[in-house]
């Protein structure tokens, strides 16, 4: 067992905090403030390599491996979980499906610009009628000739408000569940396509979340991503990087949650004294520590099985789960070591606070994942179980 960061890792990791110490955290107040998106920054990460980050070398990508991948979220979501989230969609949920099941073609012509941050990904599963049942999804994408021809609408689709292109599923065969769904990239000018207003939300304002309108929208055979019919599992597998991106943006929050309860608490003065002095508040900071300590060894573990090539599913799961409560958790908590001024919007912990909100709801609802959790246990004794 091995407990260490190669040298190169480290180098990594020093990096990262410092591009998001020095970049990242002076916008994160103005991107939730103006629901802005951080595209400056976008454009800075590129510069460095973030925006290919997963991707190989011949597209341009900085080739990073999972634990420097998982480290760079990490550092982004201690300064701005909104960025954080931005890039991660971009990268693994857009990025790095093209790069496991596109045709050369498509990698060549996709990958490049993304890397560059000259195109914006996002992805577009979810649907008003299909949420945690994703296979439920209404949208269609039927052959004609050369082309599919999409129908249908999306929900909740992160990046909609700046993305270049989308990775969209769609049933190519209605009558056939699950099995019917195939993937497509579709590129925001497509006719047909239209990207909708963006919702208003709680937290991560910056992140353009918007709904997307199919009207006999009409790409081409060669934008099918991967086989036909094998959308849901390409989903799937997109999920699973996506939960344990999501796991270490997690960890990002806590830590910075913590980090800005601790500093307030040795500047604010009641009864004659720090309110660091207080048992009370020690307890808080004392749970989130080791709340956080354990964390980090979860995410990189996962982490390091992904990067190993092994199935790391059950445990992205287990991390999401994990990181996502313990954030809003540790962030309900360091909002009381603040008081009232945990409630005001000067303090970044306000931020924060509504921020990871989202997180035990998106890329799979934790009530999901604990099912999740339990199926893969069942399954081991034979027992099946449904959702
Ligand atoms: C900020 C934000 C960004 C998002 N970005 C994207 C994106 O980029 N792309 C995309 O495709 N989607 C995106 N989503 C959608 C997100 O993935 C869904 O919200 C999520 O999958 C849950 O689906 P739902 O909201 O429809 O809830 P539902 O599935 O309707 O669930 C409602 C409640 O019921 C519970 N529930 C549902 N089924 C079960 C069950 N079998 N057992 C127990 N409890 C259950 C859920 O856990 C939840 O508590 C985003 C959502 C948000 C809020």
């Amino acid at each position: 067992m091995d407990f260490a960061l190669t040298d190169e890792q480290r180098m990594f990791q020093k990096m990262f905090a410092d591009f998001a110490e020095k970049e990242v955290k002076p916008i994160g107040e103005h991107t939730d403030h103006e629901e802005e998106p951080p595209l400056e920054v976008l454009q800075k990460a590129a510069m460095q390599g973030f925006m290919g980050a997963l991707f190989p070398e011949e597209c341009s990508g900085a080739c990073l491996d999972f634990v420097s991948y998982v480290m760079l979220l990490e550092e982004l979501a201690k300064a701005d979980i909104t960025t954080a989230m931005t890039i991660s969609v971009h990268n693994g949920l857009a990025g790095k499906t093209i790069l496991d099941f596109g045709s050369a073609e498509q990698r060549e012509k996709y990958l490049e610009p993304m890397a560059f941050g000259e195109m914006i990904g996002a992805f577009a599963l979810t649907e008003p009628a299909a949420g945690s049942d994703a296979a439920a999804l209404e949208s269609t994408a039927l052959r004609d000739g050369g082309d599919y021809v999409l129908n249908g609408n999306k929900i909740w689709v992160s990046n909609g408000g700046i993305a270049g292109l989308f990775v969209v599923f769609a049933k190519t065969d209605p009558g056939a569940g699950a099995r019917g769904i195939s993937a497509f990239i579709v590129e925001r000018d497509t006719p047909g396509f239209k990207v909708g207003r963006r919702e208003k939300t709680l937290g991560l304002r910056g992140l353009t979340v918007t709904p997307l309108y199919m009207a006999d929208c009409r790409v081409p055979a060669a934008n099918l991503l991967g086989e036909e019919g094998k959308g849901f599992k390409i989903a799937l597998q997109a999920l699973d990087v996506a939960r344990l991106s999501l796991s270490a943006i997690a960890l990002g929050a806590c830590q910075r949650a913590l980090d800005e309860g601790v500093a307030f608490s040795i500047e604010h003065i009641q009864f004659g004294g720090p309110i660091a002095l207080k048992q009370a508040i020690q307890n808080f900071v004392a749970d989130s520590a080791a709340e956080i300590e354990g964390l980090r060894w979860l995410v990189y573990h996962t982490a390091w099985l992904a990067a190993q090539g092994e199935p790391f599913s059950h445990e992205a799961a287990i991390a999401k789960l994990l990181a996502s409560e313990a954030a809003y958790r540790i962030a309900n908590r360091m909002v009381q070591v603040h008081g009232g001024y945990g409630y005001m919007k000067e303090y970044a912990i306000e931020r924060i606070y509504r921020d990871v909100r989202a997180l035990p709801i998106i890329e799979g609802a934790n009530e999901v994942l604990r099912f999740v959790i339990a199926r893969d246990l069942y399954d081991q004794v034979g027992l099946k179980i449904r959702p």
